[in-house]
């Protein structure tokens, strides 16, 4: 796997400093190897990997994490900022109905998506209509309407026996039907050919132009690979599309197609599709879609615990000291870091016990104060933050000076330490922290 490859790669590269320019090739060339494999697309894999070179380079070898775990986690966090970061909704028509068109490949799973997104939009309170404008293939339209039964849901076709309908005019009048009978999302059905054809393109695009949808959805199969590019310029260029939706996840691709249509289109990938029933469908959540192209969701989850424990092991060692009265400045500030490296302060507040009345303690810290804080503390010698009683008059203008601040400021510090000491050490004997004097004894 990637991981195994990686940790060979830097297994000498141990403890503090950065990586090395050698270090980040080697990695870079393992990392290519792994999105290749996952069937992502030559060009998507070049720039990929010049973003992960530039962010590589500047990172810091942490402790929480050996260096191949870190790389993986850079690359994780790049590939999910990539895949879209946060997903996003569907549009709604400000006066309904909303119209959401599918287009794709014949056989890429429009239909099927058309009853899922209709059971799911329903769930939602909606009331949605199935529109059937596939009108090649002898048994589409009867597909749509087992579909629309087994969502419970409308479906609207031409009438059997007239011959071949025109697709065009059935998405039109399915609009005025929407509107008779209150259907508030219309959802429209497109035939699909095996490859890309004008004729395909065409009907499409005539079919878009005649409802204006809020939403033109590509849909394509993940598990055709590297040509989920070609197919998706063909769609963009010849109807356009809004956001995209994977289906046959349930499959074994490891979804590089999901991150070579999000890149070339850089439309966003809004459902995925993981099985042949209604309720086979989700959300795309870009992380899920990360970890399966790494193809190493163990090893993420590894990171994530490892990165916690350290989190947690200082958080302890500090509070253990909180406990007997042994708080320095050096842990004050080594606490602040861990915070900050954790996310909001909040977070800290749930690893204390007592956190409640801490809460307007910490709540006056925000990040820009940490900075100052720790600009502070730097300035001081270890002596000093070992044993604050000794930073007399001259010493703290020393340290002001030294770390560009107000003598104001490192008063304030030197009392918010105090006073937090004092808060701690009660908190410790009330509730039995390791060290403290009440609990029990
Ligand atoms: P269309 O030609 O684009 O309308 O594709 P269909 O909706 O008719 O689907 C083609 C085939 O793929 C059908 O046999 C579906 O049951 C199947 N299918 C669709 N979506 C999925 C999926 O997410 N997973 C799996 N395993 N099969 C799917
Ligand atoms: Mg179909």
């Amino acid at each position: 796997t990637l991981s195994d490859r990686l940790t060979s790669v830097l297994q000498n590269l141990r403890g503090k400093g950065r990586l090395t320019d050698a270090d980040i090739d080697a990695t870079a060339r393992e990392i290519r190897i792994a999105l290749l494999e996952a069937d992502v697309a030559l060009p998507v894999v070049r720039t990929f990997i010049a973003k992960i070179k530039e962010r590589a380079k500047g990172a810091e070898v942490s402790g929480a994490l050996n260096p191949a775990q870190q790389v993986i986690k850079i690359v994780n966090e790049e590939l999910v900022a990539i895949l879209g970061g946060e997903t996003r909704r569907l549009n709604l028509a400000k006066t309904p109905p909303t119209v959401i068109m599918l287009a794709g490949l014949q056989g890429a799973g429009k239909t099927t998506l058309a009853g899922k997104l209709a059971r799911w939009l329903k769930g939602q309170g909606h009331a949605p209509m199935l529109v059937a404008c596939d009108l090649q293939r002898p048994n589409a339209v009867t597909q749509l309407q087992v579909v629309a039964e087994r969502a419970g849901v409308a479906v609207y076709a031409p009438e059997p026996g007239n011959g071949v309908g025109d697709p065009v005019k059935v998405a039109r009048d399915s609009l005025d039907e929407a509107r008779r009978a209150q259907h508030d999302v219309v959802i429209v059905d497109t035939a699909g050919r095996l490859g890309v054809d004008e004729e395909l393109m065409r009907q499409a695009s005539d079919i878009r132009a005649a409802v204006s949808p809020e939403e033109v959805l590509f849909v394509v199969d993940a598990m055709i690979g590297q040509d989920a590019v070609t197919t998706a310029e063909a769609f963009r260029d010849g109807v356009g599309f809004t956001g995209v939706v994977l289906t046959k996840l349930d499959g074994d691709a490891r979804g590089g197609a999901a991150l070579s249509v999000r890149e070339v289109t850089g439309m966003p990938i809004m459902f995925a599709s993981n099985g042949e029933k209604l309720e086979d469908f989700d959300a795309f959540h870009p992380d899920r879609m990360a970890s399966r192209i790494l193809g190493m969701g163990d090893v993420l989850t590894l990171i994530e615990q490892a990165e916690q424990h350290f989190d947690q092991a200082q958080a302890e060692k500090a509070a253990a000291k909180i406990g007997t009265g042994e708080l320095t400045l050096e842990d004050f500030l080594e606490q602040m870091l861990a915070v900050r490296k954790m996310g909001p302060i909040a977070n800290l507040l749930g690893m204390l016990p007592g956190a409640g009345q801490m809460k307007d303690a910490l709540a006056q810290v925000d990040e820009k104060s940490i900075d100052r804080l720790q600009a502070i503390i730097r300035g001081m010698t270890p002596a000093e933050r070992n044993d604050p009683k000794i930073i007399n008059a001259s010493r703290r203008l020393r340290i002001a000076k030294g770390s560009g601040v107000q003598v104001r400021e490192v008063n304030d510090l030197v009392n918010r330490f105090y006073d937090a000491k004092k808060m701690m050490q009660q908190m410790a004997g009330r509730f039995g922290m390791p060290g403290g004097r009440a609990a029990g004894k």
